[in-house]
């Protein structure tokens, strides 16, 4: 709204005398209403706006859309005609529409005619806002790598006070506790004060001494888990006057440690585990050699058999730590072909039957059913079954093999009466390399049953056990129908 206005000189000298000395603040003069009476120079200057603009207007196009429909104006002068002042933050718009950040105060003064009059101050104050804004966006930017980073991060000054710590960090150094920022680095966990020289480390580059940044921790986690860590130190730039930190971060190495680990036992399984049959094998081909040639036939025979029982070892071996390598890379091939499920049984049964003759091999139930699955690893798995439970029963000279078809899948158990497995040791059985501390006497690779659950897996299937050590074992798997 315009209206027209007539000041008498005393009004305007009295605005002039307070225009005269603001340059760096720009003023408007409104009256108690909110109509703009006059407007300073650098006001004009600054937000490109002529005094016609303004001068007899209320100045509500000074604010942005969105303020106006929040009625920022209206409370502003109510706030000033109640109060006799009233401050805020706020976008400014310029004439030619641009957005400044300015820091307004506006206040109600008199003059001695006891006239009222608005006073509005207004300072630019948007290079502080962009600064802030940048500011606030770069930390938040920190803080949100800071916070996802798997690796644990930790900040802390020279007397190892913990400044800063991500989420990683908390949970894996100092699990159920919300809060580590101010505790000391060493007294939360004990795991730092044996990670070699790293107090030393952090004192070294918080003095401006050189040090090597990098060290290995290990640390032992609740479930017993040996995890390890590789940590490396840097400084944080900071301002000469600032306390000095350091940033360590904590790169989990455990993955690393375990496959160099497993490619050391593999490597040690694999030469121990050949060379017993190797060794019968040449030993078997002299005293053939020595059968022959004193021309007894029978016992070239029974050589012959002995190297035959060798090189079926051999060949197991082979392929199973061929299979455990692709299995362990998710390579396993299984080529589904329809068959009878219990001819694939009775042909496990029959191989293992001949060679251990002297084992009995009692089948009850049915699964004359079709499947769709890999018959040639299904027998792996079988036969796998059925070896332990020989070559695990020890004394007894009996094995099991119960058949179940039922709605949906296919049971298969197999039973020994043999050694049985600690309860402790039962959640491992199906693990790469594991063997029941008892059995570790016995020729074997901890491969079979592992290979056993992945080709199961890959059908969809499930493989379990039941075990009580000294009265034997019922391994089972299941293979869905559909
Ligand atoms: P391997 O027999 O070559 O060691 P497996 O993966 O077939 O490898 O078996 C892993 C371990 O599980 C064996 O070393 C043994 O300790 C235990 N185990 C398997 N089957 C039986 C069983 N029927 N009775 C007792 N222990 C068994």
């Amino acid at each position: 709204m315009t209206r027209k206005i007539q000041l008498d000189t005393d009004t305007l000298l009295f605005f002039a005398s307070i225009f005269s000395n603001a340059h760096e603040n720009c003023i408007l003069i409104m009256n108690e209403e909110g109509m703009v009476l006059g407007v300073s120079s650098s006001f004009t200057a600054y937000f490109h706006y002529t005094e016609d603009d303004l001068v007899g207007k209320f100045p509500r196009m000074l604010f942005t859309p969105e303020d106006q429909q929040q009625k920022k104006f209206e409370r502003e002068i109510e706030n000033v005609r109640t109060q006799g002042f009233s401050s805020d933050d706020n976008y400014l718009v310029n004439k030619n529409g641009v957005y400044t950040w300015v820091s307004g105060e506006a206040v109600l003064v008199e003059n001695n005619r006891k006239e009222k009059f608005i006073v509005k101050i207004v300072q630019s104050i948007h290079e502080q806002k962009t600064l802030e804004t940048s500011l606030r966006n770069s930390s938040n930017f920190v803080e949100s790598i800071f916070k996802c980073m798997r690796d644990a991060l930790v900040v802390v000054n020279g007397s190892f006070t913990i400044q800063k710590a991500n989420t990683a960090f908390r949970s894996i150094f100092w699990p159920s506790h919300q809060q580590v920022e101010g505790e000391n680095l060493f007294e939360i966990n004990p795991v730092f004060s044996t990670a070699s020289g790293l107090r030393q480390k952090i004192q070294d580059l918080t003095t401006g001494n050189d040090c090597i940044p990098d060290g290995e921790i290990e640390l032992v986690a609740p479930d017993g888990k040996r995890r390890n860590f590789k940590s490396t130190l840097s400084l944080i730039e900071d301002e000469p006057a600032t306390e000095k930190r350091v940033l360590i971060a904590f790169h989990e190495t455990t993955a690393e440690r375990e496959a160099n680990e497993q490619r050391d036992d593999l490597i040690g399984f694999a030469s121990h585990e050949l060379r017993n049959p190797l060794a019968n094998m040449v030993l078997c081909t002299e005293l053939l050699q020595d059968s022959i040639e004193e021309n007894n036939p029978e016992e070239a025979q029974d050589y012959l058999s002995r190297i035959k029982f060798n090189i079926n070892r051999l060949n197991t071996i082979i392929s199973e730590l061929h299979d455990a390598t692709k299995a362990g890379s998710g390579h396993l091939q299984i080529e589904k072909k329809p068959f009878i499920f219990e001819d694939m049984v009775n042909e496990s049964i029959e191989t293992v039957k001949l060679l251990h003759p002297a084992y009995t091999i009692i089948k009850t139930g049915h699964a004359t059913i079709q499947i769709n699955a890999d018959r040639y690893r299904l027998v792996q798995v079988m036969n796998n079954y059925l070896s332990n439970a020989i070559k695990y029963s020890f004394e007894s000279r009996k094995v099991w093999v119960h058949l179940q078809a039922e709605a949906g899948q296919v049971i298969t158990e197999v039973r020994d009466e043999g050694t049985g497995i600690a309860e402790d040791q039962l959640p491992f059985i199906f693990t790469r390399y594991f063997r029941a501390a008892k059995t570790m006497n016995v020729e074997g690779l901890g491969l079979g049953l592992y290979l056993s659950s992945e080709i199961i897996k890959a059908h969809g299937g499930r493989v379990w056990l039941n075990s009580k050590e000294g009265e034997g074992s019922t391994f089972y798997f299941s293979i869905p129908l559909a």
